[in-house]
């Protein structure tokens, strides 16, 4: 290999990859101080060949490398890359382009608009949305509640941007009991703090109680967020967006939709009612690389009130006069990669119908789990509504035995956790390569697993 040629030799790599992932064995059976040591133990002093520095990377890494783009991996909430929106990303890359705003790089600029224009139309939020392209759904949500602290506390006459929270009136925030952990970060970050919280109950499959909602926001005043969720990330429980944002809208809040795979569902037109009201809300965050299958990392931000957006999230400074508002000017980061032609890519290839199709396969999966795992004894945690189960193979600790020796097994991989104060098995369908064989396959993996 020439120097010249690595950039065709890492797409080649590449491609092998992908196409054999489905025949490894899903976790890496590696001892990380082998793995450690294989990355080199000492500062180089000497520089080196570009070609040989790949192919040391690719000897060093492929021991440890997680088969998560093949279709048996169930673990988190991971999506399979698509192939266009992998190329595209790698062109992003070899382009090297500076996203900033569109003195930067017109094309990055123009991709992001477009894509953008194209999400919100797929899932329902006005286009009249601003639409920030961020790392994922903990900058989402964090740009989202940013622009919530500013309404809630301008409808106060309080500056935050310029005043800061030292004297400002209290912001109390309403969340539900199962929100996931990336809101209580985002409060700690904007220095609301997760003391600001006030926990509203939730239902038997985590969606959010609206009476109690109701009784929680007429027990307090001042200035108030409200937290929603699409897609629970241990049940995929979405939130009743109709009844709780016109709720939070009578008493004057914010209301914040964390949609991290969840908002997705709202393109299927035969889960879209789990999203109804999806447009009265004020701002929704949510990722691109869990059930979009972009690569990693890549979210989207979308606010209501574009000028809320700006006010809170704009940045200014004087070789920048003049070049108007920019992609940077809506997310956390002043430098960034162009991560609009991925989005782009992924949209384009799939088309509305496509990724309608993509969601309703993944559920379908997620049934044909439930039910499998099911009819084989096992209990099943959760009312299975889109790509999560949650299954029990007896007592806490047999459940764990089950998720260890399947992990090692390397069939498939799932991770475990505690819901409603019960180990379970998660599981969760959000590759579009996954097919019912792959189902098939990895109950029979569990079930063996759990006889011995
Ligand atoms: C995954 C997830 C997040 C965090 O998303 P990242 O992309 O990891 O930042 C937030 N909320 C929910 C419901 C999630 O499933």
């Amino acid at each position: 290999m020439t120097d010249q040629e690595i950039l065709a030799a890492a797409a080649e790599a590449m491609t092998r990859f992908r196409a054999t992932v489905s025949e490894r064995p899903v976790a890496p059976q590696v001892d990380f101080e082998e793995l450690l040591d294989g990355f080199g133990t000492t500062l180089p002093l000497d520089s080196s060949p570009p070609s040989a520095v790949l192919e040391e990377l690719m000897h060093a890494a492929d021991p440890g490398i997680m088969a998560s783009v093949g279709p048996r991996y169930f673990g988190f909430v991971v999506g399979g890359a698509l192939e266009s929106a992998t190329a595209a990303d790698m062109l992003a890359l070899g382009w090297d382009q500076m996203a900033f705003n569109a003195t930067a790089s017109p094309a990055a600029m123009a991709a992001e608009q477009v894509a953008g224009a194209w999400a919100k139309e797929l899932v329902g939020i006005p286009a009249t949305a601003s639409v920030g392209f961020v790392t994922g759904a903990q900058e989402a949500n964090t740009v989202g509640l940013a622009a919530a602290r500013h309404h809630v506390l301008a409808a106060r006459g309080w500056d935050v941007e310029q005043g800061g929270l030292q004297d400002a009136p209290r912001v109390r925030v309403l969340v539900g009991d199962e929100r996931h952990s990336t809101i209580d970060r985002s409060l700690r970050l904007l220095g609301l703090g997760t003391g600001s919280t006030v926990p509203v109950r939730t239902d038997g499959n985590g969606a959010i109680d609206v009476g109690h909602l109701e009784e929680v926001l007429a027990a307090g005043d001042g200035p108030t967020i409200v937290c929603l969720q699409l897609g629970n990330v241990n049940t995929g429980a979405c939130d009743d967006l109709e009844r709780s944002c016109a709720l939070a809208h009578e008493h004057g809040a914010w209301a914040h939709v964390d949609g991290a795979f969840g908002l997705w569902a709202a393109a299927s037109p035969t889960l879209r009612h789990l999203t109804r009201g999806i447009e009265q809300a004020d701002s929704w965050g949510c990722d691109v690389h869990k059930w979009l299958n972009v690569p990693y990392d890549g979210g989207l931000v979308f606010v209501s009130r574009p000028d809320v957006h700006i006010a809170a999230t704009s940045m200014t400074a004087s070789y920048l006069v003049g070049q108007g508002t920019g992609g940077s000017d809506l997310v956390l980061n002043a430098s960034r990669r162009a991560r609009g032609f991925a989005v782009w890519a992924a949209i384009r290839e799939l088309g509305s119908k496509g990724l309608a199709e993509l969601v309703d396969r993944n559920c379908a999966l997620a049934r044909r789990f439930a039910d499998q795992l099911g009819d084989a004894g096992a209990e099943i945690g959760n009312d299975v509504m889109l790509n999560q189960v949650l299954a029990a193979f007896g007592d806490d600790a047999t459940t764990d035995a089950v998720i260890d020796a399947v992990q090692r097994d390397g069939t498939c991989w799932m991770g475990g956790t505690t819901w409603r104060g019960r180990r379970y098995m998660r599981i969760a369908v959000s590759n579009h390569t996954t097919t019912e064989a792959d189902v098939d396959r990895s109950v029979e993996a569990i079930v063996r697993c759990w006889r011995s």
